[in-house]
C-alpha cells in the first residue's frame, strides 16, 4: 500500500479494496520498522490514529467521505494538536501539550484525514537541515549520511521514505520547498494568507505559511484544497474562495511563458542542479511553453533582508517563552530575572539564541531605521521585481536549492553557508508569493528540485504546471533504496 500515491489510496478506500484502519496500520508498521534510522517523528499517535481511521471507515461507508477521508498523514510539530505534544523541535516546548487545534489541524480533522504523528523539525523552524532539533537530526532516506533539508525535514523525509503519503510543513524562507528538493518529493508553499496561521507556532509572522508535502502535484492539490481557506482568527488570512485545485491539472501548457531569472544561475549553483533545471525547461518547451530570460535585479538582497526581518520578528514572537506562560522553566530560580534568564538560556538551542539576539539588536531604538526599516524597503523592491516579471511571464522557474543534500554537520559551524541554502527560495517569502518544488533530476543518487514560482493566488496554475511535468517525466516516482 505504501507504494500508492494519495490519489490512488483515496480511490482504493472508496472502492473498498482496503479500509482506513488497514492503511493506517500499514503506515504505523512502516514507521515502527523504519523510523529508527530516519528520526522523522517526534511523536507517533498510534491509538488516536486508529480511532480516527475507524471513524473514517464509517464515513466512507456512509458515502459522506471527501478525498482525504481515511488518508494517513504526518503533521509538522509546529501545528498545535489538541491533547498531543507540540514541541516545535525545542526543549522549550518538550512538555507542551497543546490545549487547542490549529486551524489547519481542524480542517484536516474535519476532512477525515488520519494524523499518525508529529514530525521532527529544526528548532522553531530555524534552519535548513533539521539538525537544530532538540530531538536530534533527521537523516535523508537517499543517503543516511546526509541531511533532508529543513526546517520541515521530518515531514519531507517521511513522504520520501513512503512512511506516509502526505505531510504538512511550514515555509518561512524555504522550509517546504528546500527539503522537498533535497528529499525528492513535491512541496508547495502557498501565497501568504492562503492558509491560516492560527495555531501554527509563529517564527516570523509576516513570512510564515503552511503547505503540503506529497509525492505528486495531483496529491498536493488535494491537500491544499483542505488546508486552505479563510479564518477570522488569523488577521492576515485572505477572505477569498478556495479554488478547485484539481479541475485544471490537465490544462494544456501550450503558450505558457516561463521566466528564467538570470540571477539564479550564479556561481553558487551546483552544475548537476543547473543541468537538471535546463533539462526540465526543455521538457516544458516540448509541452508547448516558451522560456525567456528575465531579471530579478534585487535578488541578491533577499538573504540579507530576510536575516533582518526573520530574526526581528522571531525575537518578538519567542518572547512569550519566558518560563512563566509557556514551556520550560528552570528549577530553583533565585528571583524573577534569574527565572527568565535561565529558563530561556536552558530551553533554547544555539541557533534560536543567535536569531533572538540579532533580532533584538536590529529592533533596538538606535538601529531600527538602519536595519528593520531598511530591510522593509528592500523587501518592497524584491516584491516589485517579481510583479514586473509577471507582466511578461506566467510563471518563473529555477533551481529550488543550490546543491543536492549535503552531509550532516557539513554546514553546522558556519551559519552563513547554511543560510545560503535558501538563496533561491527566500525572495518568494519576502514577496508573499506561492512557489513549489518538484523532483526534476538525480545527481549521483541524490534528488534535485525544480522551483516554480507563481503570481499571487496562482496555486492552481502552479499545480497544473507541475502536474503536466509529472505526466511526462518520472523523477517523482523514484524511491530511495531500502524504502521500495
Ligand atoms: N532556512 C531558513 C531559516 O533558517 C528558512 C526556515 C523556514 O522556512 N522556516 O530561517
Amino acid at each position: 500500500m505504501h507504494r500508492k500515491t494519495l490519489t490512488e489510496l483515496a480511490k482504493g478506500l472508496r472502492a473498498g479494496e482496503f479500509s482506513s484502519v488497514e492503511l493506517t496500520r500499514a503506515c504505523l508498521d512502516r514507521v515502527d520498522r523504519l523510523d529508527e534510522q530516519l528520526n522523522c517523528f517526534i511523536t507517533v499517535t498510534g491509538e488516536q490514529a486508529l480511532a480516527q481511521a475507524q471513524a473514517a471507515d464509517a464515513r466512507l461507508q456512509s458515502g459522506a467521505a471527501g478525498p482525504l477521508t481515511g488518508i494517513p498523514f504526518a503533521h509538522k510539530d509546529i501545528f498545535c494538536t489538541h491533547g498531543v505534544k507540540t514541541s516545535c523541535g525545542s526543549k522549550m516546548l518538550d512538555r507542551f501539550i497543546a490545549p487547542y487545534d490549529a486551524t489547519v489541524t481542524q480542517y484536516l480533522n474535519a476532512a477525515g484525514a488520519v494524523m499518525i504523528g508529529k514530525t521532527n523539525m529544526d528548532e522553531f523552524a530555524m534552519g535548513s537541515s533539521t539538525e537544530t532539533s532538540y530531538y536530534g537530526p533527521v537523516k535523508n532516506p537517499w543517503d543516511p549520511q546526509r541531511v533532508p533539508g529543513g526546517s520541515s525535514g521530518g515531514s519531507a523525509a517521511a513522504v520520501a521514505a513512503r512512511l506516509v503519503p502526505a505531510s504538512t510543513g511550514t515555509d518561512t524562507g524555504g522550509s517546504i520547498r528546500q527539503p522537498a528538493a533535497l528529499c525528492g518529493v513535491t512541496g508547495l508553499k502557498p501565497t501568504y494568507g492562503r492558509v491560516s496561521r492560527y495555531g501554527m507556532i509563529a517564527f516570523a509572522s509576516s513570512l510564515d505559511q503552511g503547505g503540503p508535502f506529497t509525492r505528486t502535484a495531483e496529491d498536493a492539490a488535494i491537500m491544499l484544497g483542505v488546508m486552505a481557506g479563510f479564518d477570522a482568527r488569523d488577521s492576515t488570512c485572505v477572505d477569498r474562495p478556495v479554488d478547485d485545485y484539481r479541475s485544471g491539472l490537465d490544462d494544456s501548457l501550450e503558450g505558457l511563458k516561463i521566466g528564467l531569472p538570470q540571477e539564479f544561475l550564479d556561481t553558487g549553483l551546483d552544475s548537476g542542479v543547473a543541468a537538471a533545471v535546463t533539462a526540465a525547461l526543455g521538457e516544458y518547451e516540448k509541452l508547448g511553453a516558451t522560456v525567456v530570460d528575465i531579471s530579478l535585479p534585487n535578488a541578491a538582497l533577499a538573504v540579507p533582508t530576510y536575516y533582518v526581518v526573520a530574526p526581528a520578528e522571531c525575537s518578538s514572537n519567542l518572547s512569550r517563552m519566558d518560563g512563566v506562560r509557556f514551556g520550560y522553566r528552570a528549577s530553583d530560580p533565585q528571583d524573577l530575572e534569574d527565572l527568565y534568564k535561565r529558563s530561556r538560556g536552558e530551553g533554547f538551542g544555539a541557533e534560536v539564541k543567535r536569531r533572538i539576539m540579532i533580532g533584538t539588536y536590529a529592533l533596538s531604538a538606535g538601529y531600527y531605521d538602519a536595519y528593520y526599516l531598511k530591510a522593509q524597503q528592500a523587501r518592497r523592491l524584491i516584491r516589485e521585481d517579481f510583479l514586473k516579471a509577471f507582466e511578461t511571464v506566467d510563471v518563473i522557474m529555477g533551481p529550488t536549492a543550490p546543491t543536492p543534500a549535503f552531509r550532516l554537520g557539513e554546514k553546522s559551524d558556519d551559519p552563513v553557508t547554511m543560510y545560503l541554502s535558501d538563496i533561491y527560495t527566500i525572495a518568494v517569502n519576502l514577496a508573499g508569493l506561492p512557489g513549489l518544488s518538484i523532483p526534476a533530476g538525480c545527481i549521483d543518487g541524490l534528488p534535485a528540485g525544480l522551483q516554480v514560482i507563481g503570481n499571487y493566488f496562482a496555486e492552481a496554475r502552479l499545480l497544473n504546471v507541475a502536474h503536466r511535468f509529472q505526466q511526462v517525466t518520472d523523477w517523482h516516482t523514484l524511491c530511495p533504496k531500502g524504502y521500495e
